[in-house]
């Protein structure tokens, strides 16, 4: 049966208007929106008091890194720099069983469904059972978190990540035994979960993702992007987080990361390039001109200290951003969107830097980011409300502390800048209800089984 959502509030066209009406088909797709709809059998929610507002998209996570929240904040333990932090993070994924695994994950997204998040784009990169071997499923673990996702109730498409070497060069590190596999296992892997996912309508697709040019060869790395055009599977890398990727970089190719994927022709409008801090202006034009999105992740970059990506110069040349929580050291679209912007405010001594881009306010853009721009970049119908899309959204308490005082004009600025979580009270994904009043359906059940697995990784550290 289809369902009538008559909010105060609803989101459409970049706006908030009043007495607005949403009708979800029982497919989980938006049928209709407008005033005074009708529509016979549906049933009826009123929500007085609410907005509702397109689900949030996290276009970069990797779910288990929820596990070493709070272990990797002290320089004895995790070091000073992002390559010492990756030790903290490697012990954490030695010890996880599939069973753990599904666990983490649906607590990572659990507290994603929690900030309004409906759909992740999940960097999988964990494939290999903890003693580097392949399980005889090689599929086991992409669909361990698959089923978390689907579990939680949240959108996913899972990047298989390829991960074929630790370096230009350099012995395998024991610390990546559980990633590594072949080109070809990689593909026929992936195959696999192509094959399986790609009914419609499902919750579940599946993308290719080259962990990053150190981690595979170009000429693997070239294989897999055919590979993935042939089958139009969107495609995402880790590109210039870090300093020394691009100085390694030049030296192995002779170019610049971002070079080479503009030589080898990489770029494209089905890519993202993940950070992509370290990038000099022609670099920029680059993805630019091939219609790349960059996606960003502020609040795992300024945990990691990797640096200030400069949206600015990128978003005056045109490249389209999208948002990640990446390491999960916080889950909140709201305050990734808002940092890409006060980063450049701290750097540049200025107000509102990404104002007034191509005639775009400020609030719209950030928006933009954490909805649509990331339905974009992983191939969905997703991040804004309007036929044939995906009934993804989320609903707002307008009389939340947080936004007292707003009018239809200034909502979507306080939305970005101040939305603080409670007031956010249901979300619905694909029409299903996944969380209402404050509380995920699942969400006693997941979090005791999230503190039992954290006691055994940390306390306990017997293998798994
Ligand atoms: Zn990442």
């Amino acid at each position: 049966m289809s369902t009538l959502y008559r909010p105060e509030m609803l989101f459409v066209d970049g706006a908030f208007q009043q007495n607005c009406e949403l009708l979800a088909g029982d497919d989980g797709v938006v049928e209709a929106i407008g005033k005074g709809l009708q529509a016979s059998p549906a049933q009826t929610v009123d929500l007085p008091g609410k907005a509702i507002v397109p689900g949030a998209v996290n276009v970069h996570s990797h779910a288990f890194q929820r596990l070493i929240r709070g272990k990797s904040e002290s320089r004895r333990t995790s070091g000073k720099d992002f390559w010492s932090w990756r030790g903290t993070m490697y012990h954490a994924a030695a010890s996880l069983s599939p069973e753990d695994l599904f666990d983490v994950a649906r607590m990572a997204f659990l507290e994603m469904a929690l900030a309004g998040i409906t759909t992740v784009g999940e960097f999988h990169y964990l494939h290999n059972a903890p003693n580097g071997k392949p399980y005889e499923d090689s599929t086991l673990l992409s669909r361990q978190v698959i089923e978390a996702a689907e579990s939680a109730g949240i959108r996913i498409v899972l990047l298989r990540a390829a991960y074929f070497q630790s370096g230009y060069q350099l012995p395998s590190d024991p610390g990546q035994v559980r990633f590594f596999e072949t080109l070809d296992a990689y593909l026929n892997t992936t195959e696999q979960l192509v094959t399986a996912y790609s009914k419609m309508p499902s919750n579940v697709r599946i993308g290719v993702a080259p962990h990053s040019i150190r981690a595979v060869p170009i000429k693997e790395f070239r294989t897999i992007v055919e590979w993935a055009r042939a089958r139009q599977l969107p495609i995402h890398t880790h590109l210039s987080e870090q300093t020394a990727e691009n100085t390694a970089c030049i030296r192995e190719y002779g170019l610049t990361p971002a070079g080479l994927m503009a030589r080898e022709q990489i770029l494209g409008t089905d890519f993202t390039a993940v950070h992509a801090i370290h990038l000099t202006e022609p670099e920029i034009g680059l993805v630019a001109d091939a219609g790349s999105t960059i996606c960003s992740c502020p609040t795992t970059e300024r945990n990691l200290g990797d640096g200030i990506v400069t949206a600015d110069v990128a978003m005056r040349r045109g490249v389209r951003f999208a948002l990640g929580s990446d390491s999960q050291a916080q889950i909140d679209p709201w305050e990734d969107s808002r940092e890409l912007d006060y980063h450049l405010r701290l750097e540049h001594q200025q107000r509102a830097v990404l104002d007034d881009i191509e005639g775009q306010g400020l609030a719209q853009r950030l928006f933009d980011c954490a909805t649509v721009n990331g339905a974009r970049s992983l191939g969905i119908p997703a991040g804004e409300l309007k036929p044939g899309n995906y009934a993804d959204f989320f609903t707002v308490d307008l009389k939340d502390v947080s936004l007292t005082g707003h009018s239809p004009a200034s909502l979507l600025p306080m939305l970005v800048f101040t939305l603080s979580r409670p007031a956010i009270r249901d979300v619905v994904a694909g029409g299903r209800v996944i969380v209402s009043n404050g509380r995920h359906e699942q969400q006693e059940e997941i979090v005791a089984r999230y503190n039992e697995l954290y006691e055994r990784v940390w306390n306990d550290r017997s293998p798994a």
